[in-house]
């Protein structure tokens, strides 16, 4: 007697959701069946690595697909693992992830891209009610008696049956009763084309049962089984004889993305080290690329043969974003993901792959558009390897783009060598600014000279930026230098124009030290120092850290966020005694008066450095007496 079970609350949501709502793209249910009926056949070969006994009695594989008009019935046959009725009611009626919500929170008014997503979710199986109302599976598992099969059936409403039945082989039948309005999923023309678009790099052979014409007689027909792939697995083909679009549509089957890829990179490599690496780059970062559950790693194929899922000993965590496959005959069929972490091989291999990531992207760079949209979806992720991937940081700098001060240049980003390509004569060092937002960046009074120098900056305003930096030290001789750091060693640089030269200094050095002794009597112990500026224009004033290494906007909100106590901070204020703000304040004799000024210029230039001040109130009463004057 079958037995109904009610399926999870969030399955039948999605069913339901699957009978009626999605319009487009239907034939992907297709993709899903045969892309599980190719895991089985996979996931049996490897299981009779070890257990031979498992296929003796049926050793080729096959995966079968037949129409049957009468019945309306489209079945999809394998003879992989199988499943018993234990494992039919788990996997067919439950959802082990939390692939349902995912899918359903993802979805978007793009149905098309709803339909192409769902194998992404790990709810593949449930597309079959796309196009069918109801759905019966016939398995029995590789190694179980013929009387311990099992049937699974539903109709996509709330409930489905299981119970034991008979079956003459291992392997799984998956029978779609397809909607009165879907049949022409029936007809040999449009299966047997979306057939083979689908199983074209599938390496198990796929059979069609067809139709054909023998004599005169319009009944005078044969049926029989054709082959319509050559079941070769892609990846084993030479790398001239794969077509773009066969790189492409394999690149789907392997992550079910709905989008082509952005680059792609096919190796095979013998001697010291032998391997085949098929290696992707998407062409969009996940969602989850920074959440810790993120699903990486490659596909591992030990001599054709696959042994698992996301092996993650292959590539560096910042590369978790690249999809593919290695295919190498160095490791042991029976290599265990506990092995692959002491296994000197896959280190080897991490290193080999690492660089061919590397280099993929380094070709693709050659494309500015497509490079430019690299750089969007994984540029920042790319920068945690500067710091985590010491052996391939000169290869990573090359990859790294940047937004700088240069005018016009607002929506480029130039390379670290195109930088120092364009850099005026006399220039011996790279600067660079880090705040919280390109805009801060952008107008930081630290700037100033630089920009009257022709010098230009890269703005740096991502969170990673500032721990990059930490571990940067110089890229081809040139020392990386922060436009907030106390000496800026510009003596080199010749000035652009004329009048930009470098202005004879108006007071005396006497009056100088009379301004600076003034401020400091005026600040006390609310500033380290205060020395003349040679760095500000336009700006009235700015802050520089002890040891020119400030804590930035970022670090502090990060700090602050972790719980920790902020170091106190103490800065040196740099006036620059050109700007008639300070002109004024050193204009007023009355001690206390000029004490409020003083107070004024440190305020902001502690408020352009980090966008906040400590005592906001005492700033705008300060800055309000000396307005109302
Ligand atoms: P996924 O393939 O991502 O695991 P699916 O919804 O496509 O998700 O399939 C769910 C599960 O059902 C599979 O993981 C597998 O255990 C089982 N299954 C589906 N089709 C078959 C089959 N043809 N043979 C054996 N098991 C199958
Ligand atoms: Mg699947």
């Amino acid at each position: 007697m079958a037995e109904v079970h009610q399926f999870q609350t969030k399955v039948s949501k999605l069913l339901k959701l699957l009978a009626n709502s999605l319009y487009s793209n239907k034939e992907v249910f297709l993709r899903e069946i045969v892309s599980n009926a190719s895991d089985a056949i996979d996931k049996l070969r490897f299981a009779a690595i070890s257990k031979p006994e498992l296929t003796a009695d049926d050793p080729s594989f096959s995966i079968r697909i037949r129409a049957d008009k009468d019945a309306g019935t489209l079945t999809i046959s394998d003879n992989g693992i199988g499943m018993t009725l234990e494992q039919a009611n788990e996997h067919l009626g439950t959802i082990a992830q939390s692939g349902t919500e995912d899918f359903l929170e993802n979805l978007s008014a793009d149905d098309a891209k709803n339909a192409q997503q769902i194998g992404q979710f790990g709810v593949g199986f449930y597309s079959s009610f796309i196009v069918a109302d109801r759905v019966t599976v016939i398995s029995r598992a590789a190694g179980t008696a013929e009387n311990e099969a099992v049937k699974w059936e539903s109709d996509g409403s709330g409930t489905y049956t299981s119970e034991l039945t008979t079956r003459a082989g291992r392997g799984t039948d998956v029978i779609l009763h397809l909607k009165a309005d879907e049949t022409s999923f029936l007809e040999p023309w449009t299966l047997r084309s979306t057939i083979t678009k689908y199983s074209d790099h599938i390496s198990t052979p796929v059979y069609l049962w067809e139709t054909r014409q023998k004599g005169d007689e319009e009944k005078d027909t044969v049926s029989e089984w054709v082959q319509v792939n050559d079941a070769k697995a892609l990846w084993t083909i030479a790398p001239k004889e794969v077509t773009e679009e066969q790189y492409k549509e394999f690149y789907k089957h392997l992550t079910h993305d709905w989008e082509d890829p952005l680059a792609w990179a096919h190796n095979r490599v013998e001697g010291d080290l032998d391997y085949i690496s098929l290696l992707y780059c998407p062409s969009r970062a996940p969602m989850d690329l920074y959440n810790r559950d993120l699903q990486k790693g490659l596909k591992l194929f030990v001599q054709r043969v696959f042994i698992m899922d996301r092996a993650e000993e292959f590539l560096p965590n910042y590369l978790r974003f690249v999809k593919g496959l290695v295919d190498t005959n160095d490791l042991p069929l029976n290599v265990s993901r506990e092995l692959l972490q002491e296994s000197r091989v896959a280190a080897k291999l991490k290193r080999a792959l690492t660089r061919r990531s590397l280099d993929m992207f380094a070709k693709l760079s050659e494309d500015k558009e497509k490079y430019a949209a690299f750089w969007t979806q994984f540029g920042r992720v790319l920068k945690e390897g500067v710091v985590e991937d010491p052996d391939s940081r000169d290869a990573i700098l090359k990859l790294l783009r940047f937004a700088t001060t240069k005018e016009g240049a607002a929506s480029e980003t130039v390379s670290l060598a195109d930088y120092v390509a364009r850099m005026p004569e006399g220039q011996k060092n790279i600067y660079y600014i880090i705040a919280s937002s390109r805009e801060a960046a952008e107008g930081s009074p630290y700037l100033e000279v630089l920009r009257r120098k022709g010098v230009e900056v890269i703005l740096l305003w991502e969170r990673i930026d500032e721990w990059m930096m930490g571990s940067l030290e110089e890229f081809e001789g040139k020392k990386f230098i922060s436009a907030t750091a106390a000496d800026l060693d510009l003596e080199g640089v010749k000035s652009e124009s004329k009048d930009e030269a470098e202005k004879p200094a108006e007071g005396s050095r006497e009056d100088d030290d009379k301004a600076v002794a003034r401020f400091k009597a005026a600040l006390g112990d609310k500033v380290e120092d205060v020395r003349v500026s040679t760095r500000l224009v336009d700006s009235a004033s700015c802050v520089v850290g002890a040891h020119d290494q400030m804590l930035t906007q970022q670090m502090r909100m990060m700090l602050q966020a972790a719980g920790q106590q902020i170091p106190e901070e103490k800065y040196t204020l740099e006036v620059n005694l050109e700007s008639p703000l300070v002109k004024k304040a050193l204009a007023e004799s009355d001690p206390d008066r000029f004490a409020e000024w003083a107070g004024v210029i440190l305020d902001q230039a502690l408020l352009s450095e980090q966008g906040s001040l400590k005592d906001p109130a005492g700033f705008l009463k300060r800055l309000n007496a000396l307005l109302l004057g």
